[in-house]
């Protein structure tokens, strides 16, 4: 049994970017990440953004006001965007580059006042976005399906006449179903370019080559995905039996029946993991099967959206701004800490290394008060024996005056001895009082040891 993978396969530039988009999101945002539609038409990419905490939800009204929201790859009308930022949502638009070149396509006819045709299918979201960029009063837009209906459809003005197609269309089908178009309104304006994309083309010109080599294939990708259902389709085109599965248990002995060569394919929309759930699948149920890759993988990238980048810098902003006000809010609780600490050691009863150390202590204190009241009696004295002299000199001066008698009829004289005395009782007194203090404080001070001493006596 021969296993033949194709390349290139899976991821396109567009999915991976708008994968990335969500991905990193959830990296870095703290809160939920919002998605309108599934990023991609795949339920196993969409299943594990949903398990890290990506939510999805069909309308952005769903959407509570200032979150973040992602526009899925497949492209919105500008009326949804305006809603989104009308709603105050902060947009990250993961619209596939090609997708929007198309947009922009529809657009420009628009102005120009030409009827479009959308080549697609109705009801296809990347299909109502399109619709919605065509915005004017004088021109119509219409979807064409199928060749049948490009045989019967009605236009305005087949002079002013547009078409473009869906990106993930089958390239056979597309230009079928433009031949008609051009036998009925020759002058058909095509688009600029490809508006089939490069990976649709790719994948299907690989499919294609596939069908060549091997009798049955397998196409990994979702049923609701049309460039995934398109590949099965291109399969069969070729002859081949073709059958589009999402997940390895769904291939079966039946399917392959006497079949000596396997393709195995994967859809823009299809992680590698699936391919290669289905290779060790296929290598339990045939033992020795042979397995060989062919073709080359594709190199194309598209940057992330500018939104994404934009919102990622006031991330960074916010996280740098919040570190530096937790490490503010840090230092002065340590500060606070630190000053607490030190009222509450202020708080505390001094500490004593034993009753000896506490006797020391107060006696150095009575020292210090005994040595100021001595200093405050030393100046009450001192104050007295000047008044004392004042007055003795001025008795004597008057002695050798003839004012003696009328400053004795003054009591000058007498007077100032008195004040003289009454000097000196003050200092007395100081003396006193600051004995008085001193014993206080001796008394206070050793007030609190002698409770400790108490209790633990007790
Ligand atoms: S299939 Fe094409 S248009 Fe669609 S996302 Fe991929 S690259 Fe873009």
């Amino acid at each position: 049994m021969h296993l033949i993978i194709a390349n290139p396969r899976g991821f396109c530039a567009g999915v991976d970017r708008a994968v990335r988009v969500v991905d990193e999101l959830l990296d870095f945002a703290e809160e939920p990440v919002f998605v309108r539609h599934e990023i991609v038409h795949n339920h196993a990419v969409v299943g594990a953004l949903a398990k890290r905490g990506a939510v999805f939800v069909e309308e952005v009204e769903s959407i509570p006001s200032g979150a973040i929201a992602v526009m899925s790859a497949h492209g919105v009308a500008p009326a949804v965007v305006s809603e989104a930022k009308a709603r105050d949502l902060r947009v990250v638009d993961a619209t596939c580059p090609l997708v929007t070149r198309v947009q922009l396509e529809v657009a420009r006819h628009a102005k120009a006042g030409h009827d479009v045709i959308i080549i697609g299918h109705r009801g296809h979201v990347e299909v109502d976005g399109l619709l919605g960029y065509f915005q004017s009063a004088a021109g119509q837009i219409q979807v064409v399906e199928d060749e049948a209906e490009a045989a019967t459809v009605e236009v305005g003005d087949p002079a002013r006449l547009a078409y473009v197609t869906q990106t993930t269309l089958a390239v056979s089908q597309a230009e079928r179903i433009v031949d008609v178009l051009k036998s009925r309104f020759p002058a058909l304006i095509a688009p600029r370019g490809d508006t089939i994309c490069y990976a649709t083309q790719n994948r299907q010109d690989a499919v294609r080559k596939l069908a060549e080599r091997a009798e049955v294939i397998f196409v990994v990708g979702a049923p609701h995905s049309s460039n995934s259902r398109r590949l099965a389709e291109v399969a069969r085109e070729e002859g081949r039996r073709a059958y589009l599965i999402e997940s390895a248990d769904e291939i079966t002995a039946d399917q392959i029946g006497a079949a000596a060569h396997i393709g195995l394919m994967s859809s823009a929309s299809a992680p590698e993991h699936l391919v290669q759930a289905s290779v060790r699948r296929l290598s339990d149920m045939f033992p020795g099967l042979k397995t060989e890759e062919f073709g080359k993988a594709e190199t194309m990238f598209f940057r992330a959206p500018v939104a994404l980048e934009k919102l990622k810098k006031e991330k960074e902003v916010m996280a740098q701004a919040k570190a530096q006000a937790e490490a503010e809010a840090k230092a002065k609780a340590k500060e606070r800490a630190e000053a607490e600490a030190h009222r509450e050691k202020l708080r505390q009863p001094i500490r004593f290394d034993g009753l000896d150390d506490v006797l020391q202590t107060a006696a150095d204190l009575a020292e210090q008060l005994r040595e100021t009241a001595v200093a405050s009696a030393r100046v009450g004295e001192r104050e007295a024996e000047m008044l004392v002299n004042i007055g003795e000199n001025v008795r004597d001066r008057a002695v050798n005056e003839e004012l003696l008698a009328e400053a004795r009829k003054m009591e000058v004289v007498d007077s100032l001895r008195r004040s003289a005395h009454r000097a000196v009782d003050l200092g007395i007194d100081a003396v006193g009082v600051a004995l008085r203090v001193g014993s206080d404080a001796v008394d206070s001070f050793l007030s609190t040891p002698r409770r400790s001493l108490d209790t633990a006596a007790r």
